[in-house]
């Protein structure tokens, strides 16, 4: 099991990863995603939390505000 940083509250997030999590890749064992950017190609780890809290199109300027509260 792999952790990541959330770029919005920064907590810990454990990820899926590895063989191991291959055949049971389910919300269990995975905490977050990562979000990519097509506009600037900017890719950021975000928690489920804070992905709910982004709106439908989020921006770069959506996960710096998450940073921000
Ligand atoms: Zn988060």
């Amino acid at each position: 099991m792999a952790k990541d940083t959330c770029d919005g509250c920064g907590e810990q997030v454990k990820i899926a990863g590895g063989i191991a999590n291959l055949w049971t890749l389910d919300s269990d064992s995975t905490g977050g995603m990562t979000l990519k950017f097509d506009a600037d190609g900017t890719e950021h780890f975000l928690c489920f939390e804070c992905i709910e809290r982004l709106p439908d199109d989020p921006s770069e300027e959506d996960v710096a505000a998450l940073r921000n509260e």
